[in-house]
């Protein structure tokens, strides 16, 4: 697309643009100017990297007492919130809003996501989505990919017959599937939670590495080589199954249970969720806990009975004084990857074919329909064809998203990749929406799952491990929920004085 055409799209970014990782408001009005302004959507990670920095904080006295200090609202802090129905509880979140990872935003009246994109009907999520009142919506639909400009249907069942490349390569594909569905994951698990799964690739064309490592980049943060083969050949058996699988979200995705957790825990205790509160400092005590926290200008201390951590490992291992060198050291082992979700929003129907389509070898690994589950509703009408572009990036690639400049470099090579992806993508949208995380996404590397996470969420004493990375063995909101009731169990049993069980922690 020439750069001329580009000036007259608008790249969009939300309200809190403000409160972003460090924005330079000066090109924002300079682009405002242009009537091209990008809309950047970030966490805000300011404090977090001084912390990080090892910037020191004075402990101020303590300013209020609670039962219980949760750090963190995504899911898993809202659900422990939620299970400590008969709890005095403070929550403290340093973003402007609810949700981490599973926050979902609006455009005119559309919901899109920002992350987290569906759930699974066997998974404890989907009850715990129903006792809070959301019922969950079938998804109905098996993942399509968009392969040298063609749209494949169904691309692990009758996809296979219709796979643009040689015969042989298509063998080789349907080959693979027969090879993964054979394997028994009960008996083999350990073994091959262990194993990359490149292991399992390394005979088969380089064609079903490109699709595998779009697929588990976008779900576990991690290309073939990097990821556990169980997890591969667990969700490949999913969706390469004689069932289509029981996939469910809401429009948006799963940023439908934050705002629903949110609401409900405003209603319940009014003064309990603090957003724009940044964790600094957590010191254990003998009879209690110290959370210190940044809050607007403010520094403030509480001290707590118990405190829950639902915070990414890579945050807590920084902000817990005296916390075990193993421990710490399990917990820095955990790798995240950057990712952007770019939203690109049309004025008329563009692609519809699919809620979830493969696009190997692009920018972007997979694109999902923003409005997918309500589309055949009674009276629906499209006003706007949402779709997500699941960007996650390499490790190494990171500082793009530091900068503004870097993002819209990162949204503006999406658009131009989706405009050649298929004939008839080459379409301008009404606005483009980048919303960038710096370290969202746990990689589900090799040994993890058996022997880092058993250490990562040992209790210390008062203070107890939630978050989706203590538990895996990939990134999931069911995994942030599990985790939740988890470390809410640990806490009362140690307020009521039961003992904790001997784990034996796993050496590695
Ligand atoms: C792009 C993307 C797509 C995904 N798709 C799916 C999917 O389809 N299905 C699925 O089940 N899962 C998906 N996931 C994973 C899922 O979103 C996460 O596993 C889940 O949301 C994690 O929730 P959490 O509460 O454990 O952690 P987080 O969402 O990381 O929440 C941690 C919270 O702690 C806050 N915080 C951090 N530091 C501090 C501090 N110092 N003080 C106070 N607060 C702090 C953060 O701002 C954040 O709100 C996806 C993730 C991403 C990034």
């Amino acid at each position: 697309m020439s750069a001329n055409r580009r000036d007259f799209i608008k790249f969009v970014v939300a309200g809190s643009i403000a409160a972003g990782c460090p924005i330079d408001l000066s090109l924002l009005s300079a682009e405002t100017s242009r009537t091209n302004h990008v809309l950047l959507d970030s966490e805000d990670n300011r404090i977090c990297h001084e912390v990080r920095d090892g910037k020191h904080f004075k402990i101020p006295p303590v300013a209020a007492r609670h039962d219980v200090v949760i750090v963190g609202g995504g899911v898993s802090g809202l659900s422990a919130a939620y299970f400590l129905k008969d709890y005095d509880f403070l929550l403290l979140e340093k973003e402007p809003h609810f949700g981490g990872n599973a926050y979902l935003m609006d455009y005119r009246g559309v919901s899109y996501g920002t992350g987290s994109a569906f759930l699974v009907r066997d998974e404890d999520a989907f009850g715990f989505s129903q006792e809070i009142g959301l019922e969950p919506l079938a998804i109905n639909n098996r993942d399509g990919s968009i392969i040298k400009g063609e749209w494949i249907a169904d691309t692990w069942t009758d996809g296979l017959d219709h796979l643009p490349y040689s015969a042989s390569i298509r063998d080789s594909f349907k080959k693979f599937k027969k090879q993964m569905l054979a394997i028994d994951l009960e008996k083999r698990g350990e073994e091959l939670f262990n194993l990359p799964f490149s292991s399992l690739l390394k005979e088969y064309p380089q064609e079903l590495t490109r699709w595998w490592d779009a697929y588990g980049r976008s779900n576990w943060g991690a290309t073939a080589t990097d990821t556990a083969a169980a997890l591969a050949i667990s969700d490949l058996q999913e969706i390469a199954g004689e069932e289509i699988p029981g996939f469910y979200t809401w429009p948006g995705g799963l940023g439908a249970i934050s705002q629903k957790l949110a609401e409900i825990l405003e209603a319940r205790a009014a003064g309990s969720l603090q957003s724009g509160a940044t964790t600094v400092a957590v010191t254990a005590r003998r009879s209690d806990v110290l959370v210190t926290y940044i809050q607007g200008q403010e520094i403030k201390t509480v001290a707590a009975k118990s405190v829950i951590m639902a915070t990414p490992k890579l945050i807590t291992s920084r902000i817990i004084e005296h916390l075990s060198e193993t421990q710490r050291q399990a917990m820095r082992q955990i790798r995240y990857i950057p990712y952007a979700v770019v939203n690109l929003i049309f004025d008329r129907p563009v692609f519809n074919k699919g809620y979830d389509t493969w696009c190997p070898g692009n920018t972007f690994t997979d694109i999902v329909v923003a409005d997918w589950v309500v589309r055949n509703g009674a009276g629906y009408r499209q006003k706007y064809n949402i779709l997500s572009c699941y960007t996650p990036m390499r490790e190494v690639d990171r500082f793009k998203l530091l900068s503004d400049d870097g993002a819209r470099q990162v949204a503006a090579n999406v658009l131009t990749d989706f405009q050649k992806l298929f004939p008839g993508s080459n379409v301008d949208p009404v606005e483009v929406h980048i919303f960038r995380r710096g370290h969202p996404l746990y990689m589900s590397t090799p040994g993890l799952y058996t022997k880092v996470q058993p250490i990562v969420r040992q209790p210390m004493d008062r203070i107890f491990f939630a978050n989706t990375d203590s538990e895996g063995p990939e990134s999931t909101t069911n995994a942030a929920i599990l985790a939740a009731r988890r470390a809410v169990k640990e806490m009362k049993n140690r307020l009521a004085g039961v003992p904790a069980p001997k784990t034996a922690m796993l050496v590695y």
